[in-house]
């Protein structure tokens, strides 16, 4: 846990979020400032810095693979984004931009308006069972 680190806060549950997924390692909650509709971002707990750190890299995999495939499926496409670029927030993240196809560019210009009320949409359309160990 790093104190000035807001992932960590959220993972800490100090910082509320809409939690799409959560296991005893990893979370997956939606983007307050998405790029598109259902923007994700899928953490370790645990601080690292970069993607490349994480300990147990095959299971962040795993979640992440998880989660695009449950996007596929509830946003009825066969797009989901994802990139890696570790330079907004230093805590590891994974990016996951469902049905963004011709919706985005490497480096979004804007992002799209999204209220309470819209992520809160979003939220009940994408969540998955919460796993807590
Ligand atoms: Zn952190």
């Amino acid at each position: 846990m790093k104190t000035d680190c807001i992932f960590c806060k959220i993972s800490n549950k100090e910082i509320p979020a809409k939690i799409i997924y959560e296991d005893k390692d990893f979370l997956a909650f939606l983007d307050i400032k998405p790029w598109v509709r259902g923007h994700t971002l899928v953490i370790p707990k645990k601080h690292y810095h970069w993607v490349w750190e994480v300990e147990n890299s095959g299971r962040y995999f795993e979640v992440v693979s998880m989660v695009a495939n449950h996007y596929k499926k509830v946003f009825v496409t066969e797009f989901v984004f994802s990139f890696i670029y570790g330079y907004d927030v230093p805590h590891a993240h994974i990016h996951l931009l469902p049905d963004s196809r011709g919706k985005i560019a490497i480096y979004p210009k804007e992002k799209i308006e999204a209220s309470p009320g819209e992520l809160e949409k979003v939220y009940q359309k994408v969540k998955l069972e919460v796993q807590k160990e």
